[in-house]
């Protein structure tokens, strides 16, 4: 019996260590919107930070029309020196941008994106522009870290600037 409370105890202080690390990595940052070489970023007072967000046509479907200069709020961890964000306020309007690790919310989050490697010759299009670096060569293969992988699609469909997604189809959405 002591020894189910003890572990039990430790379960308990596990779960309150946990719950402190998890909100001591989340800060907050006020500062101005910069969309640049399509990516998004936000200048504070602290210095420029990589803002990793849902792109600009996904945002959309949220109702958020980020314009360079745009005053911004958000909460976010930071991992990789970007940050990785949860909330946003914007126009004075909360946004829950993040649904979970790996998700925002405007994506098809239930999807998943994996590379064929029979298909895939090698060019490192996919890993020059996925906005997260989910996306790394492996014995001249890319593949894909599905924790860090946002299902923005654009490895499969391309972005608004000069990709137009894989060239030989070898990236699938399941
Ligand atoms: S873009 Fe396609 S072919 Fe090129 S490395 Fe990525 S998965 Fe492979
Ligand atoms: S869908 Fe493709 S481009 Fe988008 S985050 Fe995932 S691996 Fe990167």
């Amino acid at each position: 019996m002591k020894k189910l409370i003890g572990i039990a105890i430790l379960a308990l202080l596990g779960f309150m260590l946990l719950a402190v690390v998890t909100d001591e990595d989340i800060m907050a940052y006020r500062g101005h919107y910069l969309f640049e070489n399509g990516k998004h970023y936000i200048t504070t007072d602290e210095g420029k930070f990589h803002l990793l967000l849902a792109p600009p046509a996904a945002l959309d479907t949220l109702g958020i029309n980020l314009v360079s200069g745009d005053s911004l709020y958000v909460e976010a961890p930071k991992a990789k020196g970007s940050l990785y964000v949860k909330t946003l306020v914007y126009k004075d309007e909360w946004y829950a941008i993040r649904i979970a690790d790996g998700m925002y919310k405007g994506y098809d989050e239930l999807s998943t994106y994996n590379v064929n490697p029979k298909s895939c010759i090698g060019c490192r299009l996919c890993v020059m522009n996925c906005p997260t670096d989910a996306i790394t060569m492996v014995k001249g293969k890319a593949v894909i870290d599905q924790a860090e992988c946002v299902s923005c699609g654009i490895c499969v469909s391309g972005n608004d600037k000069n990709f137009k997604g894989c060239p030989t189809r070898a990236i699938s959405k399941e």
